[in-house]
């Protein structure tokens, strides 16, 4: 399977950073990159860094959106602006946004909904607490929110993001990377038939340079969801080289 490298910016990038990073990107990866690249970077930037990337192999992607494409909802961003800006894909149920905003699995499917109907692909993120892990309830809990958050005719690509692991430089051990990729292929499987079973999953949390060509090279490891080496342009190419 074609690994997909999808960078999250998070809340980061100014016009002026933003597109240098971009412009440093689409210097290097022009023609096949050998992988799909994708950059997430803030909303305010999104028209300007697909701009920077125009004929570029790296595509431009939103980092949430609201269940709705137009009305009073005061700060939101919808799908259809998204795409409007030059987005092809989004991602959603994103940890920080789980726990900082209180989504729920329900609040996420609804999201995942407006995101297809506006012609954007979903990326949707799972992952358990290190609570959650360390009282043995990372499958029950993954299973859980892919049940929940992926509705019928889901064709968007997952990303397996364990909590403690973004952000703190801390990696899940390949076993148990390797396990909890397989329990989320089984999940697809069960909620979407056969479809599930050929579906991306993503991994995410700290990827690095380093290690990053023995964890895509793991079963059932379709890319990687890179937050903070995603804004270092080095970094990232030597990510995406890893998964080509
Ligand atoms: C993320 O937030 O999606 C992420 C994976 O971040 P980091 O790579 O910085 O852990």
């Amino acid at each position: 399977m074609r690994q997909l490298i999808a960078g999250n910016w998070k809340m980061n990038g100014l016009r002026a950073d933003a597109i240098a990073l971009a412009t440093a990107l689409a210097a290097e990866l022009h023609g096949d990159a050998g992988c799909d690249v994708l950059v997430c970077p803030p909303s305010t930037v999104l028209a300007a860094v697909t701009e920077a990337l125009a004929g570029s192999a790296v595509m431009t992607g939103g980092q949430d959106c609201h269940t709705d494409a137009s009305g009073a909802c005061t700060g939101d961003v919808s799908a259809p602006m998204l795409r409007d800006a030059g987005a092809g894909w989004v991602i959603l149920g994103h940890s920080e946004r789980r726990l900082g905003y209180g989504e729920s699995n329900a609040l996420v499917r609804e999201k995942v909904r407006a995101a297809v109907a506006a012609g954007l692909t979903p990326i949707v993120c799972v992952g358990e607490t290190e609570q959650q892990r360390l009282s043995g309830n990372a499958e029950t809990v993954v299973a859980a929110q892919i049940d929940g958050s992926v509705p019928a005719g889901f064709a968007g690509v997952v990303a397996y993001e364990p909590v403690w692991a973004i952000g703190t430089g801390r990696t899940a051990s390949e076993d148990d990377v390797v396990a909890m990729h397989r329990c989320i292929r089984s999940q697809l499987v069960e909620t979407l038939g056969e479809a599930g079973a050929g579906l991306r999953i993503l991994y995410g949390g700290s990827v690095k340079p380093a290690g990053a060509a023995a964890l895509l090279a793991l079963p059932e490891v379709g890319g990687a969801l890179v937050g903070g080496a995603s804004l270092v342009a080095a970094d990232f190419l030597a990510i995406i080289r890893a998964a080509s």
